[in-house]
């Protein structure tokens, strides 16, 4: 029997319409249930029970837990369906946050389809995006009837997005089926700084906050960590009260909370402001005040004096770089901080705002007014120098950009101090979380001392599917020959695998030295950077025999099942490069307190990025392959061990080139 509950929650109704038969959710993955009737391709998989009881068994006790899931185990739904069960018996709601916004569509387009079939009587589950993934009517109207746009090409684009507007029911930047400059979308999506609320005349019609009444509504959302942790620090509040969280890929919650909690200042980003307004060529928003040829004049003239004082402070900074140096950590504060010019262009930016009877163009300068303060404060906050809790640098990234970062060093605390205690349950999961079998270090990173651990293996059989080689005849990654004779064995390696291959490496600098030196001949090589992520990664896909050559993020996320990705070449064990200005802050603190930093930090940091390219291989029960370290210091030096316990433990290791050839030879004919 179905009935209806209202229930009120943090200020909001959700509906939930309950079935009070699931008592239990861990009994829908035990075999003859009903998951084998819904998915076709069900088999019984007792890790994925296990998870399942356990992650039950945290939200009814209000408990925390952390589960390193094994690749292959189903996670997905074995938080899902216990999450959506707990919310239906207790009407109360959670939040699923994972890092990227790959595995939240995938939650949202295909396990939870999954989840209604099992259990019909859902309540509401929705997705959150950021908000500047969603159009806003109001400035796309308003610039198309100004004429804001620099080209005809965009003012078409722009016109093609209006018809958009009228057909799509969420307005997500995500869901739009053409390419989009970057540079126009940041001019029509939502901002904070110039959206009107309600005195919007698309207030009732607006996605983004059609989206928010949405969120209010569901016992389930579905949000990404950059936005959980904006919705934390949210004046106004963001996302809705959430009873219960969930991280998937937890492994990545330190990389959102230092970015969160850390100050970035982007050369780039203050010209773009400034291009805003009144570009070196093309129409800003200073187009629509033509007319006014005075104002226009005064606001020519201060984002002059602005760009000048900026140019001045970042040609002085990168100085400090040298010709050469990429990052600089900052011991002194920098001289000549622009703040003042920020503020006076800001303030003239406002008081044209006031001034003005064009309502978007007054939103409009009020917006950019306020993001120049927000910069201006956080170049005040920069200087402080927090040398204690946080450390800074300077980085050049390409041309023209001067980067001042300030990253916080220990997120334990904070999270403690600020997630943990807000929800009675918070639940940590991730295919790698351990090293070497032990929770310790990413307990001492986010702070897990009130939380539960489980480790769950892989249902893989990495045993007989999978081999690891270890190049132990060619020099070390420190050796000047290692790009030569890296490079020698990649190639050997490649025709004994006809191509298929990922080859991993721990910087640009090293990729491109390395390729320059194998030849293209049979088989298609794709580099990171030629080609948009998706696009790489559907062409490696496609194009079975073909290599990619690839550094930073291909070591986790990505997912390529099948043939495509037959061998993994890991040329260098990944450690960050020792001139990280955080890692060599948080060495020193851990210096100071006696700590041995490169065991008790580098290795296990290392460890984990390492089991997350590892990862890569074997995708399905079918795949088979190869993954080859060329990094003999795995098998020479001691902390080698780490990373060989942190690997499945059935699974062979060789140091002969010879069973490499054997072994790919059974994949593609398994009878011989
Ligand atoms: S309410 Fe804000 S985001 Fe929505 S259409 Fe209006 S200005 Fe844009």
């Amino acid at each position: 029997m179905l009935f209806m509950i209202l229930t009120r929650h943090s200020s909001v109704t959700i509906t939930y319409l309950m079935n009070p038969i699931i008592t239990d959710p861990t009994s829908l993955f035990r075999p003859g249930s009903r998951l084998g009737q819904v998915l076709p391709t069900y088999e019984y998989r007792p890790q994925q029970e296990e998870m399942a009881s356990h992650v039950w068994h945290a939200l009814t006790t209000g408990s925390n837990l952390a589960i390193e899931a094994g690749t292959g185990i189903g996670k997905s739904l074995a938080y899902l369906v216990p999450a959506v069960t707990w919310v239906i018996k207790t009407r109360k709601r959670v939040a699923v946050s994972t890092y990227t916004r790959l595995l939240q569509s995938q939650l949202i387009n295909q396990d939870i389809p999954l989840v209604r079939k099992l259990i019909p009587d859902l309540p509401k589950v929705a997705v959150a995006y950021g908000q500047e993934n969603y159009l806003c009517r109001f400035r796309l109207r308003s610039r198309l009837a100004r004429g804001l746009f620099d080209t005809r090409q965009e003012a078409a684009t722009a016109s093609r997005l209006l018809d958009w507007a009228e057909t799509t029911t969420q307005g997500i930047l995500l869901n739009y089926p053409h390419p989009l400059p970057a540079k126009l979308w940041h001019r029509i999506c939502r901002d904070p700084t110039t959206c009107r609320r309600n005195d919007c005349p698309y207030f009732s019609d607006c996605f983004y906050y059609r989206a928010r009444r949405n969120w209010e509504k569901s016992a389930m959302l579905i949000v990404n960590h950059s936005l959980f942790f904006a919705g934390l620090a949210a004046e106004t509040e963001l996302l809705p009260k959430m009873d219960a969280v969930i991280f998937d890929e937890a492994n990545r919650l330190e990389d959102a909370c230092v970015r969160h909690f850390g100050i970035r200042v982007s050369q780039r980003r203050l010209s773009q402001i400034l291009d805003y307004i009144c570009p070196v060529a093309g129409r800003g928003l200073i187009h629509a005040l033509a007319h006014q040829a005075g104002i226009v004049e005064n606001i020519e003239k201060e984002v002059g004096f602005c760009r000048n004082e900026l140019l001045n402070f970042f040609q002085e900074t990168e100085s400090l770089l040298g010709p050469d140096a990429i990052r600089l950590r900052l011991k002194q504060p920098l001289q000549a901080v622009p703040v003042s010019a920020l503020n006076r262009l800001s303030a003239s930016l406002n008081k044209t705002a006031r001034d003005a009877d064009d309502e978007h163009l007054a939103s409009e300068l009020k917006g950019t007014a306020r993001k120049l303060e927000d910069t201006a404060n956080s170049l005040t906050e920069f200087m402080d120098l927090d040398t204690e809790n946080a450390v800074q640098w300077v980085e050049r990234t390409g041309a023209n950009n001067i980067n001042l970062i300030s990253a916080p060093l220990d997120i334990a605390h904070k999270l403690k101090e600020l997630v943990y205690p807000g929800f009675t349950s918070t639940i940590m999961t991730s295919a790698t979380l351990t090293v070497a079998d032990e929770f310790g270090f990413i307990s001492s990173r986010l702070g897990l001392d009130q939380f539960k651990t489980l480790q769950l293996d892989s249902p893989f059989d990495h045993g007989h599917n999978s081999l690891l080689f270890v190049a132990n005849k060619i020099p070390p990654p420190n050796h000047p020959d290692f790009n030569q004779a890296g490079a020698k064995l990649i190639q050997r390696i490649l025709k004994a695998s006809h191509g298929r291959a990922l080859v991993l490496f721990t910087s640009y600098d090293m990729m491109n030295r390395v390729r320059n030196l194998i030849p293209q001949h049979s088989y298609t090589h794709l580099y990171q950077g030629e080609l948009p992520v998706a696009q790489l990664l559907q062409q490696f896909r496609n194009d079975t025999h073909s290599v990619l050559f690839a550094t930073q993020s291909f070591w986790q996320g990505i997912d390529v099942p099948g043939e495509s990705l037959t061998c993994l070449i890991i040329c260098r064990l990944p450690f960050e490069v020792p001139d990280d200005p955080r890692l060599t802050a948080i060495a020193e603190q851990l210096r100071k307190q006696r700590i041995d930093p490169f065991n008790t930090y580098q290795v296990p940091t290392a460890v984990l990025r390492f089991r997350q390219g590892f990862g890569r291989l074997i995708r399905t029960k079918k795949d088979r392959g190869v993954v080859c370290v060329l990094d003999r210091r795995i098998l020479d030096r001691g902390y080698g061990n780490s990373f060989l316990k942190s690997l499945p433990k059935e699974l062979p290791l060789t140091t002969s080139f010879n069973q490499v050839v054997r072994f790919l030879r059974k994949v593609d004919n398994p009878d011989i």
